[in-house]
């Protein structure tokens, strides 16, 4: 999966929302999130980013990141 950084933090850029083929984004109050379950990891949101928030599950610490993206797209 793919998943979504601190650096989106109130960026809210939204091309990423719109390349995706599955639509596995949601919007949130300050951050956009992937739903890391619906993600295919296809890459195509990760060139889109401005700011490089959107970064592959083989960073390190990604289990944090898969975590908070996980809640976040589940409470929407
Ligand atoms: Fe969507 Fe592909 Fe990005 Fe996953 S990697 S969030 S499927 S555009």
């Amino acid at each position: 999966t793919y998943v979504v950084t601190d650096a989106c933090i109130n960026c809210k850029y939204q091309d990423c929302i719109e390349v995706c083929p599955v639509d596995c984004f949601y919007e949130g109050e300050n951050t956009i999130v992937i739903n890391t379950e619906e993600c295919i990891d296809c890459g195509v949101c990760e060139p889109e980013c401005p700011v490089d928030a959107i970064k592959p599950d083989t960073i390190p610490n990604s289990a944090f990141w898969v975590e908070l993206n996980q809640k976040h797209a589940e409470s929407w």
